[in-house]
């Protein structure tokens, strides 16, 4: 009956017509998709309260004859709905900012299989509350470029090379254009980038490089919380060189 099937995050959800819905998953199998719900909004029995942002399902498409149309989106068995992350304006606003990152910055059909499992893991944990959303954010954004071959440059002076361990002082300069660490000695007249402490990049790097479940353990003092939520939320719009809304939004709700 239907032409493939995979297990996907529904990214977004858009009204089509008096019937319809235009809907955005991030897939295990096929990355980025776009897929058409007929009659989902007539029908409350039709796709009863599985539509949700945020929530992973399993999908089942039939491919249309008509060329250039979308999927039509067949089936769906609901995984997990995350019901916690949307009942909490909080939690609401970072994993939008996590889903319109990877909204934007996905290629439509290009299969991703660590940046899936990385979103699966920090919406699976924000809902549980295992690990404190801060902390999950700062995870999901450095693991995020690092994936999409964008890590900032945090393990020693981008211009002489020397190690972070090895430079005397204890708040280093952080270009936010370059995406790179400048010392004092190689600073001369730049200005333009934010300061950060040796310990916070010593623990941005640590998560960056252990496995994700490992995660759970770490533990982050608040300053370290607040100038690496500095850096990497001022770094990735810099890097996109896009205004991120959900993020704009998300700092006027976390005041
Ligand atoms: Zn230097």
């Amino acid at each position: 009956m239907f032409n493939f099937s995979t297990d996907g995050i529904l990214l977004r959800k858009i009204e089509y017509g008096d019937y319809d819905f235009i809907i955005t998953y991030f897939t295990r199998s096929m990355g980025k998709i776009i897929v058409i719900a007929k009659n989902a909004k007539k029908s409350v029995k039709r796709f009863a309260g599985s539509l949700d942002l945020f929530s992973v399902m399993n999908i089942q498409c039939v491919i249309p004859k008509r060329k250039n149309s979308f999927p039509v989106l067949f089936n769906v068995d609901l995984d997990n709905s995350f019901t916690k992350i949307r009942t909490n304006t909080i939690k609401t606003g970072y994993a939008s900012y996590w889903v319109e990152l990877i909204n934007s910055w996905m290629k439509q059909g290009k299969k991703q299989i660590d940046v899936y499992n990385l979103l699966l893991y920090v919406l699976d944990a924000l809902n549980s509350g295992i690990i404190k959303k801060e902390v999950l954010s700062l995870l999901f954004q450095i693991k995020f470029m690092s994936i999409s071959g964008f890590t900032p440059n945090i393990i020693c002076c981008g211009k002489c090379l020397t190690p972070l361990d090895k430079i005397m002082q204890q708040n280093i300069l952080f270009d936010l254009i370059e995406g790179k660490l400048v010392c004092d000695k190689c600073k001369k007249n730049k200005k333009n980038g934010i300061i950060v402490s040796k310990g916070t990049l010593k623990q941005l790097f640590w998560i960056n490089n252990k496995n994700i479940k490992k995660s759970e353990i770490i533990k982050f003092p608040d300053f370290a919380i607040k100038e690496g939520e500095k850096l990497l939320e001022s770094f990735i719009p810099c890097h996109l060189e896009k205004e991120i809304k959900s993020l704009i939004f998300l700092k006027r709700i976390r005041k």
